[in-house]
């Protein structure tokens, strides 16, 4: 597809989540291309309950927009329990 922006790939952008501190899962991931320029994520983490929501929240915007310039970032952090919340 000429023109077309080029794929988020949910599978990196997971990866990279991951990568964020204490994140333990991922979850309800759905980045989406607008256009060229515009990029948007939605996505859940689940962090340990030791961990500061705040934190993983801030490491993880900075992260995505730097590594895939997404315009939008929406987040919500949750505290990871062994019986997997969704
Ligand atoms: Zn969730």
């Amino acid at each position: 597809m000429e023109g077309a922006p080029p794929p988020v790939r949910s599978s990196s952008v997971g990866e990279q989540l991951l990568s964020v501190g204490k994140a333990k899962a991922v979850h309800r991931l759905h980045p989406w291309s607008l256009n060229v320029n515009n990029s948007l994520l939605a996505a859940h983490i689940a962090i340990d309950e030791d961990a500061d929501s705040q934190i993983i929240l801030g490491k993880a915007t900075k992260l995505l927009r730097s590594k895939f310039s997404f315009s939008s970032i929406t987040i919500e952090v949750e505290y990871f329990k062994t019986s997997a919340a969704r």
